[in-house]
């Protein structure tokens, strides 16, 4: 058995402490039958004291926030709640490395199936610590492969929604064409990837698609507006067609798993040079600059 599959973390679900392998909900819950529910991915890093702390918390607690609102679930906790089950789920899983926290409520288990919402059910709560590793610096010296596909979800992409499986069919054709990630269009403008946002970068401006509920905004993607602007690369949000997209200078994607990383390749065709760009490297160290300053401010809190 590999590490990995030998990796057994002590997850929180509705109240209980208790090893991954051994939690369980009942099948009626409306998570597993209509995939209603939210979910989100704080990703946690390594200190050099040995502690693991969340990065950009407060903006992934808003977004939880925001898509239990728009499907109509009351948040089970308050931002104090949540921060207090993050930190004992980071207590519980005592180790070395980079981790990520997954968070996932849905609207909790019905008496029947039926897809409108029960009365009176109460939202399941499951939280547990993940593994975590970045890109490699040779796959970040490299580049990544992306492919490109039509964007056939639905229009509420900006709620970070558990159904995901326009979500999975895009991973999977990746995958399937030995590609890091799988950009999507819709009317031929340029979305997201399967699981992270795209940028390109045009005569030095770097391009974003528009927030709104084509996409979903990642928590890098203010991330990225404040470090462009800390690096003074000019940003600009705005549609991005199929051909901007195909003769960008620079592509690269974001996501709490990714950070920023380039895409050298799309469907087959070189990127610009080919090679990593300056804006991606300026967006890339500037990340680094603010994950120091945000560790730096939590360490002068606590003391
Ligand atoms: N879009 C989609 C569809 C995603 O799944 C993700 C990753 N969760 C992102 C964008 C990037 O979001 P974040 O920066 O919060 O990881």
């Amino acid at each position: 058995m590999s590490q990995a599959e030998a990796f057994d973390p002590t997850v929180y679900l509705n109240g209980e402490w208790g090893p991954l392998s051994e939690a369980r909900i009942p099948v009626l819950d409306r998570g597993f039958i209509f995939g209603d529910g939210v979910y989100e991915v704080v990703p946690l890093y390594a200190q050099p004291d040995g502690t693991r702390l969340p990065f950009r918390l407060a903006q992934h607690l808003a977004r939880l926030a925001r898509s239990l609102g728009k499907i109509r679930i009351d948040n089970p906790f308050d931002d104090a709640g949540w921060r207090a089950l993050i930190h004992r789920v980071i207590a519980e899983n005592a180790g070395a490395g980079d981790a990520l926290v997954y968070i996932q409520v849905t609207r909790g288990v019905a008496k029947r199936r039926g897809h409108a919402f029960p009365a009176g059910i109460t939202p399941t709560v499951f939280v547990m610590l993940g593994h975590l590793v970045f890109p490699s610096a040779a796959d970040r010296a490299r580049g990544a492969v992306a492919v490109t596909a039509e964007d056939k979800r639905w229009l509420h992409c900006d709620i970070k929604s558990t159904s995901l499986l326009g979500n999975v069919l895009m991973s999977q054709h990746a995958v399937e064409n030995d590609a890091l990630e799988t950009i999507q269009l819709r009317d031929g403008l340029l979305t997201e990837g399967s699981s992270s946002n795209v940028w390109i970068v045009k005569g030095g401006t770097l391009l974003g698609a528009p927030r709104g509920p084509r996409i979903l905004e990642g928590i890098r993607y203010g991330l990225i507006e404040e470090l462009s602007r800390e690096a003074g690369i000019p940003f600009e949000e705005r549609d991005i067609t199929e051909a901007e997209l195909r003769s960008a200078d620079e592509i690269m994607i974001s996501s709490a798993t990714k950070e920023v990383m380039p895409i050298t390749t799309l469907d087959g065709v070189q990127v610009g040079e080919g090679r990593p760009g300056a804006v991606y490297a300026a967006l890339f160290e500037a990340y680094q600059r603010a994950k120091t300053r945000e560790f730096e401010q939590a360490s002068k809190r606590v003391i």
